[in-house]
């Protein structure tokens, strides 16, 4: 007992050194911002080069931490997520922030005419980034990249379910970065709270939905902008195409970091009548991709006893309100992590269970049966707005009533989760999976400050619109304007 008390107080110790350290590198970084505050085209790929080349130079010791963090981690999805992932985000602003850099020129009003009007985008300052553990390194490298193009400062808050992908992130960012360019805080839960209390010009929050409400509330004490990336049931709807196809693509989208996925497919959405096959095809398709479990190095464990505890809890609950579960392999309490979970489809599930309350995210995969599409759609409609949406063997028809009639944050059209790596489109959620977008133009444009601008020249006859009014011209451009009325 005694024990345990010391252990909080050390975490505790430990919490407070590192607010300390983040309020002077907060200072020390708005410091140098404000006697820099526009880096240069140059300067800015500068940086991003750099991170390119911390990327590829630390991969393995990127995949070697993730996976000392999890229990297993397959380093294949380490190096094609969290090391290829920032790195094709870095690659692309690289690409674009010259033409993403340049003022934009805007129509003045015809009564303003021949002056000038544009926009001009400003760093905002200080972003703060705060990643969660699922992909530690892209979930905080990716907006470190979109905060750098913007030409800011950045400090990220890594999460303490993966401490040793937390400590590597900083030893390697200070390799390249001054700290008061880009700096690293770690810590606990009190350490996240008293990160989200500073006052940054822009924070940047990967986590839930439940989270992602405790941050815009903190941040709104200093009037914070914020991105938040948050999650949410996002549904699988399954046509009347190809049933295996579409089975081994939402397997997939469930066994890649062991459904540990922001995009994860949550749910499956078929058509009356195919449960039973789908649920055949997900049980071959599991096999396919994961032969064996327990010990296998390309599947992924759930990252901690507590969440894989929430998971059975998940499944016993479902089981004891009439649900049948349908394992795909012997769960996994020998070998490896003692975490690597077979994946669980679940049928004759309602809304009723925790199971189709509450985010998955893990090896369990709920089928619901409709009846129509208009019958999906509606629900789809009558939970959460997801952070995606998947159409799998659609019609032509049906795509186009998903794509106009479903709320999500994104879209996959026959599969999952890769609009997510298009670092040219935005990513982001609606309603409860979030607000704001980062990746591409619009990481750009969210983490800079448009400020428009209007330029006077020496013969604009400003004297119209001074007093004493109602002068001939004034008159006559009011009426062309407001009408007769005036
Ligand atoms: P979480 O919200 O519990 O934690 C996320 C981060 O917030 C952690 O780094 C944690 O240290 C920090 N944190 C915890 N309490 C905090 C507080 N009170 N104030 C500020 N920060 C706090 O999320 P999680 O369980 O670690 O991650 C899973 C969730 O994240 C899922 O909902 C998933 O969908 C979502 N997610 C979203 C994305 C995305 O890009 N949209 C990506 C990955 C995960």
């Amino acid at each position: 007992m005694s024990n345990m008390k010391d252990q909080d107080h050390l975490v505790d110790v430990a919490d407070a050194a590192q607010i300390e350290r983040m309020h002077a590198l907060l200072a020390r970084q708005r410091a140098a911002a404000a006697a820099q505050p526009f880096p240069t085209l140059a300067q800015r790929r500068a940086q991003l080069d750099k991170l390119i080349d911390l990327l590829r130079r630390r991969q393995d010791d990127i995949a070697a931490a993730i996976h000392a963090d999890f229990g297993v981690r397959s380093a294949s999805e380490s190096k094609l997520v969290d090391v290829m992932g920032p790195l094709l985000e870095a690659r692309h602003v690289r690409s674009h922030l010259r033409r993403w850099m340049r003022p934009r020129r805007r129509a003045a009003e015809l009564l303003f005419k021949p002056n000038r009007a544009w926009v001009q985008y400003q760093p905002k300052g200080v972003v703060g980034i705060i990643g969660t553990w699922n992909f530690p390194v892209y979930l905080t490298l990716g907006p470190l990249a979109a905060a750098l193009g913007a030409g800011n400062r950045v400090l990220i808050k890594t999460s303490e379910v993966t401490p040793r992908t937390g400590d590597l992130l900083r030893e390697m960012l200070a390799e390249c970065f001054s700290e008061d360019e880009v700096a690293v805080c770690g810590g606990g839960v009190a350490a996240a709270q008293a990160f989200n209390a500073l006052p940054f010009d822009h924070l940047v929050f990967t986590g839930s939905p439940r989270v992602g409400r405790e941050v815009m509330r903190a941040a709104a004490q200093n009037l914070t902008p914020v991105t938040l990336e948050l999650g949410g049931k996002s549904p699988a709807l399954v046509g009347r195409g190809n049933l295996q196809d579409a089975a081994l693509r939402i397997t997939h989208g469930k066994v890649f970091n062991c459904g540990q996925v922001c995009v994860s497919p949550d749910y499956a959405l078929v058509p009356r009548g195919q449960a039973q096959a789908f649920v055949d095809a997900v049980h071959e398709s599991f096999t396919r991709l994961a032969p064996q479990v327990a010990g296998n190095a390309d599947y992924t464990s759930v990252v901690t006893e507590r969440h894989a505890a929430r998971l059975r809890e998940l499944l016993a609950d479902a089981q004891a309100q009439g649900a049948r579960l349908w394992p795909c392999g012997p769960s996994d309490d020998t070998g490896g992590s003692g975490r690597q979970m077979p994946l669980t489809v679940v049928t004759q599930v309602n809304r009723g269970m925790r199971l189709m309350q509450e985010e998955l995210f893990g090896p369990v995969l709920p089928v619901v049966e409709y009846d129509s599409l208009d019958d999906a759609l509606a629900y789809v409609a009558a939970g959460e707005r997801p952070l995606a949406f998947y159409g799998l063997g659609l019609s032509g028809a049906e795509e186009a009533r998903v794509l106009k009639e479903s709320h999500s944050g994104g879209v996959s059209i026959n599969d999952w989760g890769w609009h997510v790596f298009q670092h040219d489109l935005p990513f982001g959620g609606v309603g409860n999976s979030g607000m704001g977008s980062y990746h591409g133009e619009e990481g750009f444009r969210e983490l800079s400050h448009a400020k428009g601008v209007f330029k006077r020249y020496r013969w604009f006859p400003v004297q119209l619109f001074y007093p004493p009014y109602g002068n001939l011209v004034q008159r006559l451009a009011m009426r062309w304007y407001l009408g007769r009325g005036h």
